[in-house]
């Protein structure tokens, strides 16, 4: 049975023109809306206290096991505005589920499919003024988390956890227009080796991609772009982006599931791959083949997927032993269309043949 939650409104919302003003310009992660969800576990009370009350700072022990061990998982969606007026949420069951498995990897509690939903819902709901106009490709990100906040040094599943939803309206990812990144494929570090988190979206992830980050940047780089397999030649994944190939016999490769995060924009560009005329293939995927395929011209396109910029294409890839071009270094065919096709879904102006949308 879904839980409901008690909404509790801030007696000290932000002032609608201060809100306006944000959301004029908002950029990503730096303003937060009014309000926030909070459940509480405990293994005697299970799931309780389902609240939405006003965005407020947590008090936590110092001994809280978050702060030492990094027993902590996170997920990301948005919520669109569309023409009329009303806001969707894209496939937040698949966020669910993604977040149950990583609950799982970290040894925290599961939270169900349709109370992760609904939170995610009853937020939106409480700070629907914060939901970005309809035009510009902009909308209100969301960020549930979930974390040990119990006061104890022993290395063992936390007794008490919190489950939380903040929300930031997020600008448009590319307000000049859509331009491509060149990627960093880094020797040095990796993201995930064969039995580790780089399925998990947890916390402690991002914490290890700084390195390779700063790496990549000095290179002059925009994003790393990791190697994995046995033999850490194949290609994983990048940053916070899933990569995909498209190759001259209109196929469409991308690193099969195992080390990498299962992307939800990852899964639904699969999904649309035949509508668009391409064969789609999850297979393991040799740097060495991409490096000669950009060579020989049978890599026609890179890009990369992921909740925050849908689609960026790749132009570029540098590493300690190659550099490469991809096409003419602009935005390829298939890379346009994915990114139009499902910023069409999610803003209501192509069909949802899928049934992806889920309205608030
Ligand atoms: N890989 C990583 C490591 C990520 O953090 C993300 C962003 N969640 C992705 C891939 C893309 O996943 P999604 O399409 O679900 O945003």
């Amino acid at each position: 049975m879904t839980a409901e939650f008690r909404l509790r409104r801030t007696d000290h919302p932000t002032s609608p023109q201060a809100r306006e003003e944000i959301l004029a310009d908002p950029g990503f992660g730096r303003h937060f809306t009014d309000h926030m969800v909070t459940v509480a576990w405990t293994p005697d009370a299970g799931w309780h206290d389902h609240q939405v009350t006003a965005l407020a700072p947590f008090t936590l022990h110092p001994g809280a096991a978050v702060l030492h061990y990094a027993q902590e998982i996170l997920e990301g969606l948005k919520a669109f505005r569309r023409a009329d007026g009303s806001i969707w949420l894209f496939r937040p069951g698949l966020n669910a589920r993604r977040f149950a498995a990583s609950a799982d990897r970290m040894v925290l509690p599961e939270l169900d499919e349709e109370t992760f939903v609904e939170s995610v819902a009853a937020l939106v709901r409480a700070d629907e003024a914060w939901v970005p106009p309809y035009g510009g490709e902009q909308s209100l990100y969301l960020r549930p988390f979930m974390f040990a906040s119990e006061a104890f040094l022993g290395v063992r599943p936390a007794q008490q956890v919190t489950y939380c939803v903040i929300a930031c309206p997020a600008g448009s990812y590319f307000p000049n227009g859509v331009t491509g990144v060149t990627l960093w494929i880094s020797t040095k570090y990796s993201r995930a080796s064969i039995g580790g988190t780089g399925a998990a979206k947890c916390g402690g992830n991002y914490a290890a991609s700084l390195a390779p980050q700063r790496e990549a940047l000095g290179h002059g780089c925009e994003q790393v772009l990791y190697l994995g397999g046995e033999q850490r030649r194949d290609i994983d994944e990048s940053g916070t982006m899933n990569v995909f190939f498209v190759t001259r016999d209109q196929q469409l490769v991308t690193p099969s599931l195992g080390t990498i995060l299962d992307g939800v924009t990852r899964d639904s560009v699969l999904t649309l791959a035949a509508e668009h005329g391409l064969d789609p293939v999850e297979r393991s995927i040799g740097m060495d083949e991409i490096r000669d395929g950009l060579a020989d011209g049978t890599v026609t396109e890179a890009f990369a997927a992921g909740t925050a910029a849908v689609i960026t294409p790749i132009i570029g890839f540098k590493s300690e032993e190659f550099a490469a071009e991809v096409g003419d270094g602009t935005p390829g065919k298939y890379t346009r269309q994915f990114r139009t096709h499902l910023l069409d879904i999610q803003y209501g102006r192509a069909e949802d043949t899928h049934g992806w949308m889920h309205r608030v």
